[in-house]
């Protein structure tokens, strides 16, 4: 298996886990950019949110909502939190199996870099 997410949904790469449910799974970003960085990630391998169908719909919603309840159980509904999806090499996307960057604890700035 090639996919370093697939291997951390497939338990052969270890993961810091906070959060997992039928469709999704979420674990700390091993290179954190704010005091909570985590990956909400789907099980099923999506490349890039090109790859998205209307199918996916309710898929893309569990990971916002997954997203936001880890941010809420960690305290960061109140004072805010980031979600984001990086697209393709421009926008930054590294790991080619779809992923909501969920970003608290600190200011964040925008524009994004
Ligand atoms: P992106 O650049 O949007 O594709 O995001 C990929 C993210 O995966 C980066 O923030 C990396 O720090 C993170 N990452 C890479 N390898 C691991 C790993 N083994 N465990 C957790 N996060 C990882
Ligand atoms: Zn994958």
């Amino acid at each position: 298996m090639t996919c370093l997410f697939c291997r951390i949904i497939a338990g052969e790469t270890p993961a810091a886990k906070v959060y997992e449910d039928d469709q999704v799974i979420a674990f700390n970003d091993i290179n954190p950019q704010a005091p909570m960085h985590v990956l909400v990630v789907p099980k099923r391998h999506i490349a890039t949110l090109n790859d998205l169908s209307h199918a996916d719909d309710g898929l893309v919603g569990a990971m916002v909502r997954a997203g936001a309840k880890v941010a809420k159980e960690q305290g960061h509904d109140g004072p805010g939190f980031r979600s984001v999806f990086n697209c393709n090499a421009q926008a930054g996307q590294t790991v080619f199996h779809i992923h909501l960057h969920v970003l608290g604890g600190r200011v964040l700035t925008w524009p994004p870099g």
